[in-house]
């Protein structure tokens, strides 16, 4: 049977092995899936044992996706950019190519949920995740995509980086407060984690925004709730996101896409629980 995993740090929590072992009954594949917790100090040791054992590719995760990065001996055009990745596939000649499906996972479900993608977009953070959704996002040429982070330089250089691509700038959250509107925001940070709400001001919300929190629960996030509270109506969290990932990294692995709707429905219940 054809090994996968998921390495991250903690790991846990990981809903990965559920959604992929789903994927595999629900297309017929015989594959094994486990989680994998990497020491911090030797990620490229458990991958490397781990391809030593039979492993074919694996999902990274929290905090080792600038490592896989840097591990790879080829990566896609997508992930270049990202300057990190979440998906690894282990070729017959022992090297390493390297994938970042969390753009293509997060747009899918912007645009089942009929998001206003070439409208003004806002991004709150500036950490992984950001940089894996910035270029699918300026693909669909928005008016503008302005980037705000606790840590202004980082989104200033994110904003930099990503500049030749489309109109993207970053803000502080100063600026932000006389900016104006946007139809579509997007909470790249780990914030609700901690029932946090990111520092901005509740003014970016008009009562068509659309709201997207990358962070996902059995209740609505934090977040989501704030949203809501500010006039939006439609306020959607990670788990579309998270299952649109894993479907992209799957079929990478396994040339077969499968469908999210139904392991969604499975996963929202098992959440509930
Ligand atoms: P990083 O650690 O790389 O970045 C964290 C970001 O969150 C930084 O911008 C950081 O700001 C900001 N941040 C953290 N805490 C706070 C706070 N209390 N207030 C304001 N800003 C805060 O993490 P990732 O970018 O990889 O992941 C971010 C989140 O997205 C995680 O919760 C992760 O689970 C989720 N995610 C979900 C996915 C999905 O499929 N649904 C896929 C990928 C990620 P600063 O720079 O100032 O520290």
């Amino acid at each position: 049977m054809d090994k996968y995993a998921v390495f991250g740090n903690p790991i846990s929590q990981s809903k990965s092995p559920l959604i992929h072992q789903a994927f595999a009954k629900q297309t017929a594949q015989a594959i094994e899936y486990t989680a994998i917790k990497a020491e911090l100090d030797n990620f490229s040791g458990a991958i490397r044992d781990f391809m030593a054992h039979g492993g074919k590719g694996c999902n990274v995760t929290v905090p080792f996706k600038e490592q896989a990065f840097q591990l790879a001996d080829q990566v896609s055009e997508r992930a270049e950019l990202a300057g990190a990745v979440n998906t690894l596939s282990f070729k017959e000649d022992g090297s390493i190519f390297a994938d970042n499906t969390d753009g293509a996972g997060l747009v899918e479900d912007l645009k089942a949920h009929g998001a206003p993608l070439s409208g003004r977009i806002l991004l709150i953070g500036a950490g992984g995740a950001a940089r894996g959704v910035i270029h699918p996002l300026l693909a669909f040429s928005p008016l503008e995509l302005v980037i705000v982070n606790r840590t202004f330089y980082k989104a200033e250089s994110l904003a930099k980086r990503f500049e030749s691509f489309g109109n993207v700038v970053a803000m502080t959250t100063e600026d932000l407060k006389e900016a104006g509107t946007f139809d579509l925001v997007i909470n790249s940070t780990s914030a609700s984690l901690s029932g946090d709400l990111p520092p901005i001001s509740s003014h970016v919300f008009n009562q068509n925004s659309v709201a997207y929190d990358m962070v996902y629960g059995d209740k609505p996030t934090v977040f989501c709730r704030w949203a809501k509270e500010q006039g939006c109506k439609i306020a959607i969290d990670g788990l579309g996101m998270l299952l649109g990932q894993a479907a992209v990294a799957f079929s990478i692995w396994r040339n077969v896409m499968p469908n999210t709707q139904v392991v969604m429905q499975m996963l929202r219940s098992e959440m509930s629980k």
